[in-house]
């Protein structure tokens, strides 16, 4: 084989969390490459709601995650604002079983300044359904999963390498100074780099990788946050679907 490449970073894992990663890295001119095994943003990422969320399903008790959200809700307007065909949706729409929780919830929102908040019954017919007896909109973007992959991939597209499944390798170089990472392309092509830094953003994929290059006595399991969950994708002009977009959520917690 030949000498591996060097490289400052590795990333295993090509849904959103890998290829926000690589943009990031790739635009403060770092050498980075990211390797998957599947197909890029195919788990978690292309099942999602894709919501931005700016923090409405959030309860007083939790206002600090609110906080946090909103520096990352200023790097994605940023972004979106240079590729806006990623947005499906600008208006969401959120149901409550009772007036009490609407109520409870929209105050809160107000006071987090999370957006307008406006409720007309005569466009969300579709909404009323079943336990849904008040709802509130708010501007909250929603963006379709495949474009999104596909805008941050395409800049990076050179440095993203499709990989065989359990082909990959990893070992920690003895003077701590990084990692070799091995691995075949799906044509079975050699792979080898040596990496400064090696990120796992494999989703529920991770779990299968953390033995990998890591310090002896290391952790088997750190706490991960793997969501098994599939959703029903509704797809149609943008028109005709728009009362379905929205989460519904009661005191308890959510009626998805
Ligand atoms: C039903 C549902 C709705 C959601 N709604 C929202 C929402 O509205 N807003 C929001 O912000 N979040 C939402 N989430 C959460 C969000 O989808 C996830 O947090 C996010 O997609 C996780 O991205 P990820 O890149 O970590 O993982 P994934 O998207 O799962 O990507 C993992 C990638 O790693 C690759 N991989 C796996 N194993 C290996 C391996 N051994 N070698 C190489 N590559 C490997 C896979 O092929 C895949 O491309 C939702 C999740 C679910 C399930």
């Amino acid at each position: 084989m030949s000498d591996p490449i060097n490289i400052d970073v590795a990333i295993i894992g090509g849904g959103i969390m890998g290829l926000w990663l690589l943009k990031d890295l790739k635009e403060q001119k770092y050498q980075a490459v990211l390797l998957d095994c599947g197909q890029l943003g195919g788990q978690q990422t292309c099942h999602s709601h894709v919501y931005i969320h700016r923090g409405h399903i959030y309860t007083k008790e939790q206002k600090q995650l609110v906080q946090g959200l909103s520096e990352a809700n200023h790097e994605w307007a940023k972004w979106i604002e240079g590729n806006p065909d990623v947005v499906v949706s600008k208006d969401s729409y959120f149901g409550f079983e009772s007036e009490a929780s609407y109520e409870d919830r929209t105050q809160l929102w107000k006071k987090w300044r999370l957006g307008a908040i406006s409720t007309d019954p005569s466009e969300l017919e579709a909404l009323y359904q079943g336990d849904v007896k008040y709802v509130a909109s708010a501007k909250v973007d929603c963006l379709d999963a495949q474009q999104l992959v596909r805008a941050l991939m395409t800049p990076w597209r050179d440095c993203i390498v499709r990989i065989k499944d359990s082909s990959l390798r990893a070992r920690r170089l003895p003077d701590a100074s990084g990692h070799i990472v091995e691995a075949e392309d799906t044509r079975g092509k050699p792979l080898q780099t040596r990496c400064r830094a090696l990120v796992f953003a494999a989703g529920a994929g991770n779990r299968r990788l953390l033995k990998l290059g890591a310090r002896e006595g290391a952790p088997a399991e750190p706490n991960l946050q793997i969501r098994k969950a599939h959703m029903l994708v509704v797809r149609g002009s943008k028109e005709y679907v728009r009362p379905l977009i929205g989460i519904s959520m009661n005191l308890a917690g959510f009626l998805l």
